[in-house]
């Protein structure tokens, strides 16, 4: 990209808690990575999607968001959510499940990948240690049907004849989209391998569908390898042995699961990164860190920023911009080195502040 070019408009949108603390070190080191290649860029910033402006305003979101937000190229978003003073259920439903759904953002993408200088929770079957970068896989999770549908209700309520039914729904366009997303996405890395989680021996008609479409789509990808399991013995062989998995992907319940399961096989919650993308553009794709507001440290700067830079990094490959990217993610393994001398924040073992290693990763791009 020429710095000629038209700057990539980015909403910011910090919400509550250490996403003010956090927000501002991921734009610290976007903007270090936009100036090294030559990026121009446009942040502006909102304070919706916050509790603090639902307590001003009766609302998470003001009327006319969508025409406030709807034509950027992205949302760089901190974390929503309050419970002292809103209950989650508001906060969030009012924010980003309103993002996911109008902005069709089918697809949540979730790296995990083991860094260095982070203890693994897992050691191998000989009990050897995992090297840095020896579990790395993609978390592909359908994010707008499947399971999570609210179609269904209660009969007999309160009686003993009571029942209470919730349908899935798979589309062939729902299921279909999702998957030629995770085999391009394979198909781009490495290993080329796809993973697939079902659960057709008891759930007898959604789940075989969904294993249906993805023979189906195969045939366009001979080139990518691919195996399937059900969800149950998947999460064993995440526990078992992480660093055969490359991209998985699973409809709305099962990725929800596995893409928790993933980036805690990986370590702590401070550097896990996620994307909700609407692959087309769209409309705004939204890139925001796996963990949430953290009320119990929030206010002290200790909050690690690194699931935050990780990912402005997603949103700038997103956005065509691969070796901004790569160069982020090198700064933030030479940061993590156990020998770097870099600051680290509390959950990593350390007594820096989140701006210190903010700054770090920022002077290393
Ligand atoms: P959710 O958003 O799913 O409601 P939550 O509110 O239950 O999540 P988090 O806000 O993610 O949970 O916090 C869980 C724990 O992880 C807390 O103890 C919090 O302090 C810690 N934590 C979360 N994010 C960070 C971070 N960036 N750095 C250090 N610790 C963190
Ligand atoms: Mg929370």
């Amino acid at each position: 990209a020429s710095p000629s070019a038209s700057p990539l408009r980015i909403a910011v949108l910090a919400g509550d808690g250490i996403g003010q603390e956090v927000v501002p070190e991921g734009l610290r080191v976007l903007d270090a990575a936009a100036r090294r290649f030559g990026i121009a860029l446009q942040l502006d910033h909102f304070d919706f999607a916050s509790c603090d402006y639902y307590l001003r305003h009766g609302e998470m979101l003001p009327a006319n968001w969508k025409e406030q937000i709807g034509g950027h190229d992205a949302i760089l978003f901190g974390a929503v959510g309050w419970p002292q003073t809103v209950p989650d259920h508001v906060s969030l439903w009012g924010s980003l499940l309103q993002f996911r759904r109008e902005f069709d953002q089918y697809v949540n993408l979730r790296p995990a990948k083991l860094m260095p200088g982070v203890h693994a929770p897992l050691i191998k079957r000989d009990g050897s240690a995992y090297a840095p970068g020896e579990i790395d896989m993609l978390i592909v999770r359908e994010n707008t049907e499947g399971e999570y549908s609210s179609i269904g209700g209660r009969m007999f309520a309160g009686t003993e004849r009571e029942v209470v039914i919730q349908e899935t729904v798979m589309s062939r366009i729902g299921v279909d989209r999702v998957l030629r997303y995770a085999f391009e996405l394979a198909r781009s890395r490495p290993r080329k391998h796809l993973t697939s989680a079902t659960k057709s021996n008891g759930i007898s008609i959604t789940m075989p569908y969904w294993d249906e479409r993805v023979q189906a789509m195969s045939a366009d990808y001979p080139d990518v390898m691919r195996d399937q399991f059900h969800i149950d013995i998947l999460t064993a062989h995440f526990v078992q042995r992480p660093h055969t998995f490359d991209v998985v992907v699973a409809s709305n319940l099962f990725g929800d699961i596995l893409s928790d399961l993933g980036p805690a096989c990986c370590g702590t919650i401070g550097i896990a990164p996620s994307a909700n993308l609407n692959p087309e553009r769209r409309f705004p794709s939204l890139f925001e860190p796996v963990h949430g507001s953290a009320p119990d440290i929030a206010g002290k700067g200790i909050a690690n920023p690194i699931a935050q830079i990780w990912s402005a990094a997603l949103m700038l490959d997103f956005l065509g911009h691969r070796e901004a990217h790569d160069a982020i993610l090198r700064a933030i393994e030479t940061v993590l080195a156990p020998k770097s001398g870099a600051p680290r924040t509390p959950d990593l073992g350390g007594t820096a502040t989140t701006a210190d290693l903010g700054r770090a990763v920022a002077e290393c791009i």
